[in-house]
């Protein structure tokens, strides 16, 4: 029970790429890269696996960015020119690649880091791909000319990817979706039927990843100008809940989603965003645990995973490492608290020192 996990992306080492940045450049080339790529997923799931968290990813160390990582590998995109658009309904300006011929995959895109992390983790390992609508808005098309045709695209080369992830070993593909909250109309006309496309015949877990975004300027500001309650999910959630995708992850510490939303997601295993990427400040165990408390006012405690409320990748590493810590003790913590079989948290207290005591007299 409380199973924890992370939206995606962790920080990435200095010696891998410049910190504290999103689009971060690589700071090696050729095998360099590869190694040092290789060397900060497997440092990832250590950190992750000391923080007590259970199902665990690769924090997205190989690439330079969650949507243009899957890009890179895609025929009939031309990155050597890149143009200036508005994403996420202009609220800030990207230099995104073009679309210019029918899209084909060139071979495995995430094949090295998705068997190495295999390799290194017993735990539950679970993998992130954008979504299909997160991908055409983060992208100019020259070609298709028919955004909803270019999603279905995409999707099918995501399937593509997903099912070969499926064979390598991974037990959860999450697609992450930041456009679902942008443009709700489009999710329930065709944002779902193109997740459905993407995980046609997939057999492991499947999520889908919805936020406001990290903690950027870009994003704060447009947080700040959205009122005290964010209900934008009332229109998406119930079509959610009716949809195939298992796990549903929304950002709930220091959110102004009413949590009560929540319960439109019946049925969904829910990722409850428990640690807030948008604030340097920790969190304490205790404040995880109250966050999974409310959580389960609307979610069955069964089908609550305490998770980060997006990706790390533009934080201070001690930063998001202490903040994973807190996620897992917090977690640990509503277990006893509110677990099946709690018992009250005094009795465990006195049982874990003793259980210290004894292992100091070995
Ligand atoms: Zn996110």
């Amino acid at each position: 029970m409380f199973e924890t996990t992370i939206a995606g992306s962790l920080p990435k080492p200095g010696w891998l790429a410049e910190p504290n940045k999103l689009w971060a450049p690589w700071v090696l080339e050729g095998q360099a890269l590869a190694d040092a790529k290789r060397d900060a997923t497997i440092l990832a799931l250590k950190v992750q696996e000391d923080a007590g968290i259970d199902i665990v990813g690769d924090g997205e160390q190989s690439r330079q960015h969650f949507v243009h990582g899957f890009l890179e590998r895609i025929e009939g995109i031309d990155f050597a020119h890149k143009i200036e658009i508005g994403i996420r309904a202009d609220r800030y300006r990207a230099m995104v690649p073009q679309v210019v011929g029918p899209l084909r995959l060139k071979g495995r895109v995430h094949q090295t880091e998705a068997r190495i992390a295999r390799a290194h983790t017993k735990k539950k390992l679970k993998f992130t791909l954008p979504g299909p609508m997160t991908i055409i808005d983060t992208i100019a098309d020259r070609h298709y000319g028919d955004k909803v045709k270019m999603a279905m695209t995409f999707a099918e080369l995501l399937n593509e990817e997903a099912r070969e992830l499926e064979k390598d070993g991974i037990n959860t593909i999450q697609f992450d979706e930041p456009a679902f909250n942008v443009y709700m109309r489009e999710v329930t006309d065709w944002g779902i039927a193109a997740l459905h496309r993407a995980i046609q015949d997939l057999t492991c877990t499947t999520a889908v990843h919805i936020c406001y975004g990290y903690g950027i300027k870009a994003n704060t500001d447009w947080k700040a100008s959205l009122g005290s309650q964010w209900t934008q999910y009332e229109q998406i959630f119930p079509a959610l809940a009716k949809s195939k995708m298992k796990q549903i992850s929304v950002e709930c510490k220091n959110s102004r989603v009413p949590m009560k939303l929540l319960k439109l997601l019946d049925g969904k295993d829910v990722l409850v965003g428990s640690i807030d990427v948008a604030s340097d400040k920790v969190e304490t165990p205790e404040e995880v645990a109250t966050v999974i408390q409310q959580a389960m006012k609307y979610v069955a405690k069964e089908k609550i995973f305490p998770c980060t409320n997006c990706g790390m990748a533009p934080m201070q590493r001690e930063i998001a490492y202490a903040k994973l810590a807190a996620l897992g003790k917090g977690a640990a913590y509503a277990r006893q608290k509110f677990g099946r079989s709690a018992r009250p948290v005094k009795r465990v207290r006195k049982a874990a020192k003793k259980k210290i005591k004894k292992q100091s007299r070995l």
